[in-house]
Formats: structure tokens, sequence, C-alpha cells
């Protein structure tokens, strides 16, 4: 039977609710179980694939295909399961859903209401992620902060579910901060005390609280966190700000936390292997050498919306045991009068991810061409791919006016265009090309050499493709179309074997990385820049 564990968050957001879960769920995996995860988010966007990543950061994507907030991704990196639809739940799937149904007639007769009609169908999501994964135990984040308007729904369907099932089969953990002030030099409790009130007053009691602090916090703090919130002390754990967010599973283990929420399923403590783990803070803590990396795009004033590329960067360097140093470019400053050889002096490799849109574009298209005229190894994803293929067919192929219908909906020489099944599609949110798609590698080339393999399943995220009516002139002036969706016939992968290393893919590696098992082609670009010294 399925157990579980959902985590909310009180007093202020960016507390790492979502690192919490996360490493929660790696400890209990390492210990032997099934594990699976799953996050609401409040907002009424039935996904946040419509949202601007300035805002929100990136849109993680599933192997399914489902648009998610990047916390899915924390979640991937951390427990190396592949998570689905069932793990992503919004206010907007809900009550659509409700709508939904009540006009086909499922409620005939009923008054729909937010209790038990939107309460019940969240609940249905919980039991169905259980049901569906088959995991013994089921990780729920709850977005958000305890007492926020948005989430009350949510977590009244958790004070149902605590009652219904109670204790041995939920554990209700509730992550919170601990401010230190500075004059009195002192840590603080009652902003806790405080929000464990508000979950306590909308009838939930919390089993742990994890507290966020600059530092350990003494006994005396828990005996009193302990006698105002009604949470035994030992359940009361600290979450001491990490210099990197993997050490975080470890700090928590130290002090038990997956011991102590097994004890309350009754479950078997088997031993935690950490072996892995341990052995990647190991190798991250050591870091003996550095590369700097230019990542040029144009939402680079929020780093998270390149989370899952950065993220990858890193894992490669860790195998490498050197430090990722990124040299964030904004592509619209390129677009003026700049010194190219200034701005990428340290640089030795260029990375153009992925964007949707105008602006910015000229100047990523004048990164590719620097980095393919000075032999920078070069990684190019989905809209990075696609630029550097009009880049060539401009620079190279001479077809001055190549541009993408994206930008110019008009051009002469649409290199990149609209995939015929995308010329109907009214709808923007959810119609892009989304989830897994196989790919077909050429052997001989760098895209196998980093695979070992020919077939190889990639996530995708876009709704323009690489027009086929151009390869045949750009494979005659050198350009390599190594990975194809036979399927379809679309483009997946593009080389220059001319060049030290230039690769790009329509699809986003970055979705599969995993800190103790960086991506092929992260892994061969990070190596190729090591070497570019
Ligand atoms: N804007 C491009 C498209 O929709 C690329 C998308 C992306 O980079 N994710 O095809």
């Amino acid at each position: 039977m399925t157990k579980y564990v959902f985590v909310t968050g009180g007093v202020v957001s960016g507390l790492g609710k979502g690192i919490t879960a996360s490493s929660l769920a790696l400890l209990l995996k390492a210990r032997g179980y099934k594990v699976f995860m799953q996050k609401f988010d409040p907002y009424f966007n039935i996904d946040p694939g419509t949202m601007n990543p300035i805002q929100h950061g990136e849109v993680f994507v599933t192997y399914d295909g489902c648009e998610t907030d990047l916390d899915l991704g924390h979640y991937e990196r951390f427990i190396d399961e592949e998570l689905n639809y069932t793990s992503n739940i919004t206010s907007g799937k809900i009550y659509s859903s409700v709508i939904e149904k009540e006009r086909h007639g499922d409620y005939l007769g009923a008054t729909v209401q937010l209790v038990p009609h939107i309460t019940n169908e969240i609940k249905n999501k919980v039991y169905e992620a259980g049901l569906t994964s088959k995991a013994d135990i089921v990780i729920t984040e709850i977005g958000g902060t305890v007492g926020d308007i948005e989430s009350q729904a949510f977590i009244e369907t958790l004070r149902q579910i605590q009652y219904e099932k109670g204790p041995l089969e939920t554990a209700f953990v509730h992550t919170t901060l601990i401010p230190y002030i500075v004059g009195s030099n002192e840590l603080k409790t009652k902003p806790t005390q405080n929000s464990v009130k508000d979950l306590q007053n909308m009838g939930i009691r919390p089993n742990f609280l994890v507290c966020r602090t600059p530092f350990e916090t003494t006994d005396t703090l828990k005996e009193k966190l302990s006698l105002f919130c009604s949470i035994p002390k030992e359940n009361i754990i600290d979450c001491i700000d990490a210099k990197n967010i993997y050490e975080v599973p470890l700090n928590l283990h130290k002090q038990g936390i997956d011991e102590l929420i097994l004890k309350q399923f009754n479950l078997p403590i088997n031993k935690a292997n950490l072996k892995n783990w341990e052995d990647l803070i190991e190798r991250m803590e050591n870091l003996k050498d550095e590369v700097e990396i230019a990542l040029v795009g144009k939402y680079v004033e929020l780093h998270d919306a390149y989370l899952s590329v950065v993220e990858s960067l890193r894992h490669a360097g860790y195998k490498y045991h050197t430090k990722i140093n990124i040299n964030w470019v904004n592509s619209e400053s390129l677009e003026k009068n700049v010194n190219l050889k200034e701005i990428f002096k340290n640089t030795k490799g260029i990375i153009v991810p992925g964007g949707f849109g105008n602006r910015g574009i000229e100047g990523k298209i004048k990164a590719i061409k620097y980095a393919r005229e000075n032999n920078i190894p070069f990684l190019g994803i989905c809209l990075g791919m696609q630029l550097a293929v009009i880049e060539f067919a401009r620079d190279v192929c001479k077809i001055e006016d190549a541009n993408s219908t994206e930008f110019d909906q008009l051009c002469k020489n649409p290199i990149i265009d609209l995939m015929s099944d995308q010329k109907a599609i009214i709808n923007m949110g959810g119609t892009l090309r989304l989830g897994n798609y196989n790919c077909r590698i050429k052997k001989n080339t760098l895209a196998y050499n980093d695979y070992k393999t020919d077939l190889i399943k990639e996530r995708h995220r876009h709704r323009y493709e690489f027009n086929n009516k151009y390869m045949d002139l750009l494979e005659k002036n050198g350009m390599i179309f190594s990975g194809i969706n036979e399927e379809s016939n679309l483009i997946e992968i593009i080389e220059l074997p001319k060049h030290k290393h230039f690769i790009a893919c329509q699809f986003h590696p970055e979705f599969k990385s995993r800190p103790t098992r960086p991506h092929p082609l992260f892994d061969s670009f990070v190596k190729a820049s090591i070497d570019n010294k």
C-alpha cells in the first residue's frame, strides 16, 4: 500500500521546499523504497508552458510531454526516476476538469462546490499518482506558502487525507524559516510557530519541521518549537544553508529524518545506500580545474530560466573535476557593435540554448558565427540548433535571407519552418511538439561517438523544424545531419565535422542529465571545452 508524504512551506517562499522534498525522496529510495514525486501548483494556468521564463524560470518537460515547473527537474535529478503527467497538478487542471465534468453531467443534480468536488478531484490526483507509479512512497510538494489564498483548496484536501488515512499512511513535513537577528545575535522561532499555527487552524498537524537556518539550531530552540508546535523534538530537523543543493540530502540524513519517517509508517528501516551520492559530493567539493563556458540567451537576467542547462554543464564538470564558470551573455547586447573577442576572451565553449520569439535572435547568430569561425566548441539546443542552421545557410551557403518563419513569416528562404500539422493549430498552450521522440543516429559522427548507440529517445519542446528542402545544399557545404526522426523525417541533430566540436540538437538533452550521470552531449561538449585550452 502506498504511503504519502506531503511537504508544505511556511513563512517565506524560496526556502528550498522542492530541494527538501527531493532530498527526502532520494533518502527513501536509498533505503530501498520505490518513490514517486508530485507537485501541486496553485496557479490557474493549465501548465507553465505559456508563462514568461523571466518571471517563472524554465519550463521542464517530462518524457510523456508534460510541461512543468522547474521543481520537477530537481526531483528527477535527485531521485533519478522519470516523472510524468501525474506529477504536475495545477489549479488550472483541477478546475477545468471539474467544470468539464459538470458540463458532461457527471455531477447531475448536485451543486458543484469547492468541497467536495474540487477537493475530491485533487485527492484523486494524489491517489492516481500512487496507483499508476506503484510506488511505496509518493512525495507531494505543495507550491506556495501556507496561508496563501490560492493554495487553500490543496491544503483542505490534505486535511481530509490526513483524517482519512492517519499517521501510518501519511506524513506531513512543514519546511520553515528560522531567521537570524544580527543585533541580538539570536535565531528566532516566532515566524515558525505562527506558520505551524496557520496549518493547525486549517486542521493539519505537521509531523516534522524542516527548519531552514543559517547555522545549527540549539536543543533549547527545538524544545521551544516542540512545545509550541506539538511536534516531537527529534522530528525537528535543521536544514542549514548549503553551498550546493546536492549536499542537502546528506545533511538531512545525518539527522535521521528518513529513518523517522519510516518509523512513523511502521516500515522496515533498511540501511541507506548513499555511496554514489557521497562520491558525487566528494567530487563536487574537490574540483581541480575551472573552465569558462558562455551561455548566450535572452533570459539571462533570471538564471533559473536556464536551470537544467546550467545543471547539465555542472554535472559534466563534476565528472572531469572541473568547475564551470558561466559567462552569461545577453544575446540582445551582441546585436550592437560590440567586441566579440573581448566578450569571449576567456570563453572555452559556447552554448546557445532554447528560446522563443524574435528578440535577441541576431545576437545569438553572431555568437554562433563566432564559435564556428574561431573553432570554439559549440552546443546548440533547440532554438540554438535552428539558429546554427540559419547562420550556416546565410554565411556558408550564401542564402543571405535564410530565416525561420517564426521570426519572418514571409521570408523567401524558410530554412526553419512550421511542421504541416502545426499550421492548423490555433491554441498556444500544450500544442508544441512535446516529450519523447526517437532519433536515429548516423554512424561515424560526433553524435554516435557521444551516444555510442544508433537509436535514442530525447525530450522535445518546439513548434518549428528544419526544412528538409535545404538539406542537400547544406550537406554539400559540409553540414552533417547526424540525427533524424525516421517516423516523420524531422532533423534532430546537426554537426560540422571540420570544426573542433560543433553540434546542435532539436531536442532538450538538459532534461535527462543527472548529477551522477552527465548527458552524453553535455559530457563531450564540456570535455571539448576543457581541452580547448
Ligand atoms: N522557438 C522555437 C520553436 O518553437 C524553439 C523552441 C525552443 O527552443 N524550445 O521551434
